[in-house]
């Protein structure tokens, strides 16, 4: 069955050009510019975006990924997929071994069935002193043995790890994730600039929401931010919501990392499409208010209820990137951390047609997932 879709604004890291683009068994098989060759489903003239990404995701709906309830989390990958993400993983925060173990067993079902495309352990083997919304009284010292325990109980879609890289068996456990095929991404962490550029020698190649949990920029400790920033292979995640980043801290990471190692996550919490009111995440207590989600002893920034096509928009909006550097934060780049490129993460022939239909506002309007409507434009 092919479909064509027609009088499109069609976003690519190239650019943007009217034109159009035909679809069979769920890829994109042609991708042309004016006038499509034959009649299709018109677009109107809306934009058309590659399917967000998103690495790093707790939840949604009120379901949280940390319970490792199977129904939560389908009713979470919907909420985000509506709002235009066609691939996410799965993070979990710190809990118990035997905790993490259960969840990421129930979790691995639903990488099985190819609702979700792997796991992430956000902890235990996080510093006390930067653990935000994660319960201090159960992080650990990283240990590869037990981290390969944790890789183990995923049947194979453990993606990534965050991990503190100032922490004793830090270095080892990094380069036993990297032969696990897990890639290590350094977050939740008082490591200073040496101690940062350690981890990242040692293997590591992604930063856990850049800024946050971690001492800040300064002009005489450039500390993490700085060596997470300048090493080209480090790709840093930001949280694109105006709460946890300031838009010009957002386009100080764009221009100095660049769109291609910038990935836009959301750390969305159960509260994200749910509303203010009482949540948990892992074992703590949640108060989300005015759509900001803190800890309700304490007040930290328990995650967000950010979705992708937001932080898309924000980007645009607030922080000043074009259209073809916004969508390569929001698909292509997280797309390539996760060794996904080659299939999804920008609209080209042979790619996966998955699709965010997207109007002058960039509100969501349509979304196709393998070439399915999920919302029919
Ligand atoms: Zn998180």
């Amino acid at each position: 069955m092919s479909l064509t879709l027609a009088d499109a604004r069609v976003v690519t890291p190239e650019g943007v050009h009217d034109g159009w683009l035909t679809i069979e068994d769920g890829r994109i098989t042609h991708v042309g510019q004016g006038r499509a060759p034959r009649a299709g489903h018109s677009l109107g003239g809306r934009y058309v975006v590659p399917g967000f990404v998103d690495m790093h995701n707790h939840g949604g709906a009120g379901g949280s990924f940390p319970t490792g309830d199977q129904d939560a989390a389908r009713a979470a990958v919907e909420l985000h997929r509506r709002h235009g993400t066609t691939t996410m993983v799965a993070s979990l925060v710190t809990a118990t071994v035997p905790g993490l173990e259960a969840a990421a067993a129930s979790l691995a079902d639903l990488c099985d069935d190819g609702l979700l495309a792997g796991l992430h352990f956000e902890g235990p083997y996080i510093s006390a002193a930067r653990c935000g919304a994660h319960d201090p009284a159960l992080l650990r010292e990283p240990s590869p043995g037990e981290f390969g325990r944790l890789v183990k109980a995923g049947r194979g879609h453990v993606r990534m790890l965050t991990i503190a890289a100032e922490l004793p068996g830090a270095l080892d456990t990094i380069r036993a994730a990297r032969e696990h095929g897990v890639i290590a991404a350094l977050g939740h962490s008082d490591a200073g600039y040496e101690q940062t550029i350690d981890g990242i020698e040692a293997g590591a190649t992604v930063a856990t929401h850049l800024y946050n949990a971690m001492p800040p920029l300064g002009h005489r400790a450039p500390g993490p931010v700085a060596a997470l920033l300048q090493d080209e292979r480090v790709t840093v995640e930001l949280v694109n919501d105006g709460v946890h980043v300031h838009p010009a801290m957002v386009r100080l990471a764009c221009s100095a990392a660049g769109p291609h190692r910038t990935a836009l996550i959301t750390d969305a919490m159960a509260a994200a499409g749910a509303g203010d009111g009482a949540y948990v995440l892992g074992a703590l207590q949640v108060t989300v208010s005015g759509g900001v989600a803190r800890l309700t002893e304490g007040g930290s920034i328990a995650g967000s209820t950010l979705t992708m096509d937001a932080a898309f928009r924000r980007a645009v909006q607030e922080v000043g990137l074009t259209l073809p550097e916004a969508a390569v934060t929001a698909s292509l780049t997280p797309a390539r951390v996760l060794g996904l490129d080659d299939t999804i993460g920008s609209i080209a022939a042979g790619k996966a047609a998955d699709l965010v239909v997207l109007t002058d506002e960039l509100e969501v309007a349509g979304v196709m997932r393998r070439g399915a409507w999920i919302t029919e434009p």
